[in-house]
């Protein structure tokens, strides 16, 4: 375990990678925003990714995201997929997908599986093939290989590796995929959001294709579209019984800023967008939110803020609270402990919201987990 480099804690979880504790993040002494930056940068240089999102006041804009990029000749967006070719924006648009693609077994293991149509066989038969779990039906699940933030803690951090490259992929290809027993499709990653015209121009090929049969169309974001696509991705899935799942890193913003390198305002805007439509379908559930319990950091505190935002903006929003696995950058933290997630629980139950659950229990460890630290 780090000693915090600000207070010289030792007692309180400390990611090497960070080297701050959260009540030191919280109280943010000046000068620890610039440090952090710079320890976000670090992270993307071996990868070949823009350090920060290019600003070139004469480049082209891309506003998909929220880091609003102007992209200068020949230059990345910070995703590491959009790129300045000759005065125009290739990469990610809704012709080509950088993705890679599988058919996952229903029931899956969805953030979402608790509550939706394929794990439950609520709104049986408008919105699910049976009256309980979907078994012997498949998720084409989609995983867009780009990023719209830089989690230190990213559980799935190796489309990092690939980043600049290009693996195209039409939509007409990806809605091709379907097949009979193909009863919903997820958008995850890396994140959607960078390829949100993609993902939408796919999903209305293969619900074209499949006009008279359930094929629900979900996507799982760090919620920082732009709004107008989050708005296209909503009535998709309202129309096609899928949600859509939005993951909230942190309250705080100092916390979420130095997890993920950027402010969560974009995501709870989204958040609030999302909940207002989902009301014109109150079930099965449009909308699904998420958590990752990172240790040290995202603790009672960061969840009673969060479940209390959510249930001001819907109450009866499903909730998942989730246990982390040493990662990346932060794989010098501990597993996430049985104890912190009852507790989590418990918070976010009393800030208000009717469905809460812990979803990967199975990951839980003890309070005493803890590792040594090890610097990626
Ligand atoms: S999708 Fe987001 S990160 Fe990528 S180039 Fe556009 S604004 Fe930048
Ligand atoms: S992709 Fe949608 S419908 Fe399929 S299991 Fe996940 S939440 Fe359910």
């Amino acid at each position: 375990m780090a000693r915090c480099r600000v207070c010289g804690s030792r007692s309180l979880l400390t990611a090497a990678s960070l080297g701050v504790c959260a009540p030191c993040i919280r109280t943010a002494p000046s000068g620890l925003s610039s440090a952090l930056t710079r320890v976000h940068a670090g992270t993307r240089r071996s990868f070949g990714l823009p350090l920060t999102p290019p600003r070139d006041p004469s480049g082209i804009l891309c506003d998909l995201c929220v880091n609003e990029c102007r992209i200068s000749p020949g230059q990345l967006g910070y995703c590491g997929l959009r790129r300045n070719v000759d005065g125009r924006l290739v990469g990610g648009g809704p012709t080509q997908g950088n993705l890679s693609w599988y058919f996952d077994p229903l029931p899956t293991n969805c953030v979402a599986d608790w509550v939706c149509p394929a794990g439950t066989g609520v709104g049986y038969p408008k919105w699910a093939l049976r009256p309980g779990p979907e078994y012997g039906h498949t998720n084409l699940a989609v995983f867009y290989r780009a990023c719209s933030f830089n989690c230190l803690g990213c559980q799935n951090w190796h489309f990092r590796e690939a980043a600049g490259t290009e693996r195209a992929m039409t939509p007409a290809a990806l809605a091709a995929l379907v097949h009979a027993r193909t009863a919903c499709i997820c958008y995850f990653g890396g994140d959607p959001s960078p390829q949100m015209p993609h993902s939408v121009a796919a999903a209305v090929l293969a619900r074209r294709r499949t006009p008279d049969r359930i094929l629900r169309i979900c996507w799982e974001t760090n919620g920082t579209m732009h709004p107008r696509w989050l708005r296209k991705a909503m009535a998709i899935a309202l129309a096609s019984g899928g949600c859509i799942k939005v993951d909230l890193k942190a309250w705080d913003d100092g916390i979420h800023r130095a997890l993920t390198g950027f402010s969560n305002r974009r995501t709870l805007e989204n958040l609030r967008l999302a909940a207002e439509l989902a009301g014109a379908r109150p079930s099965p559930p449009p909308l699904v939110v998420s958590t990752l319990l990172v240790p040290g950091y995202v603790d009672a505190s960061e969840v009673r803020n969060l479940a209390r935002f959510i249930a001001s903006i819907g109450p009866d929003i499903p909730y998942s609270l989730l246990a982390f696995h040493p990662q990346f950058y932060l794989n010098d933290l501990p597993v996430t402990s049985r104890e912190q997630a009852e507790e989590a629980l418990a918070v976010a139950r009393a800030a208000g919201l009717t469905r809460v659950r812990i979803g990967n229990r199975h990951l839980l460890g003890t309070s005493c987990d803890r590792r040594d630290a090890v610097v990626v």
